[in-house]
């Protein structure tokens, strides 16, 4: 399909790729995308590379991203499509991002900053552990 590939502009890291995700992974994120007719921003090192807590990024199967739509629109699509894992991020400036995978189980947390150099506060929503 035409629309199967991530333009350029959606990487914010020409240093990352997607060409090592799981297929199944990007095939999911594909009607995510298709569905919420928005660019997907990859946050740097917001696919397989980079110091995650989640395993599902080094196994190809989570994105970091920003969007520009309403946080409904993203969660209600993610399980729609099957990307249970559903991370939801602030940062100390308000600034939005998100974290999905396709885990079994459908898990939804908050991470937060306060500050630029703190590290993330987890909270849980819906779920077991961030993984
Ligand atoms: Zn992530």
């Amino acid at each position: 399909m035409k629309d199967n590939k991530f333009k350029n502009e959606e990487f914010l890291s020409i240093d990352d790729s997607i060409d090592n995700m799981s297929i199944i992974f990007i095939g999911k994120i594909n009607a995510f995308r298709r569905h919420i007719g928005k660019p997907m921003r990859i946050l740097f090192n917001g696919a397989t590379k980079g110091d995650h807590k989640s395993l599902y990024h080094p196994r190809g199967r989570a994105l970091d991203f920003t969007c520009d739509t309403n946080d409904y629109a993203v969660i209600a699509l993610a399980i729609k499509y099957g990307l249970n894992g559903i991370g939801m991020y602030t940062n100390h400036d308000g600034y939005r991002s998100w974290h999905l995978d396709d885990r079994p189980n459908i898990t939804i947390w908050e991470g937060t900053k306060k500050n630029e150099n703190d590290k993330w506060t987890y909270k849980t929503i819906l779920g077991g552990l961030n993984g």
